[in-house]
């Protein structure tokens, strides 16, 4: 077998892509011998799936946004400002009291997907086995601490985790 480029020359390995003869030049070329055909399609392979993971990144980004948004607005409309404001409060106070309700329902939202992240990831090719018993109610307990801890950061996350999302879209 020859090299498919330079065909007066006996190949010495083949393309790991197609299987094609490749001399010691062309074999050298890249990490993996690859001949030139294959070696584009796999950069192309490659590009498709960043753009791809960049794609679902900045959906989950907005959806992230979105429901922030959301649940501003839903602590806004069912608690009561006034709890927390005073008609003495001066312009910049009674702003800031008026948004109390938005801001730490919009930033419980920001604490949970904080929490969520800092759960140390697994492993991909790990294969989980979860025994379920009756009377395990760890999860249950780690839900409502979860609950609480998101409540708890939240306001002080909140504009953290949204420059930090607005980045993530626009990076
Ligand atoms: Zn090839
Ligand atoms: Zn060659």
């Amino acid at each position: 077998m020859n090299c498919y480029k330079h065909h007066e020359i006996i190949a010495v390995s083949q393309c790991k892509g197609c299987g094609r003869g490749m001399c010691p030049e062309c074999t050298d070329q890249f990490s993996i011998p690859s001949c030139d055909n294959c070696k584009v399609q796999q950069g192309k392979a490659i590009k498709g799936e960043k753009s791809i993971a960049k794609k679902k990144e900045v959906s989950s980004v907005f959806q992230e946004l979105a429901l922030t948004i959301i649940a501003g607005l839903i602590g806004q409309s069912f608690i009561s400002s006034d709890s927390v404001s005073s008609p003495d409060d001066g312009p910049i106070l009674s702003f800031i009291t008026t948004y109390i309700p938005f801001l730490l329902s919009a930033g419980f939202v920001s604490g949970w997907y904080i929490i969520n992240a800092l759960k140390p990831k697994q492993k991909p090719n790990t294969i989980k086995v979860t025994v379920t018993r009756s009377d395990d109610n760890t999860g249950c307990i780690t839900f409502i601490l979860k609950i609480f801890g998101a409540a708890f950061i939240g306001v002080y996350v909140l504009p953290f985790r949204t420059t930090y999302n607005l980045w993530r879209i626009f990076k």
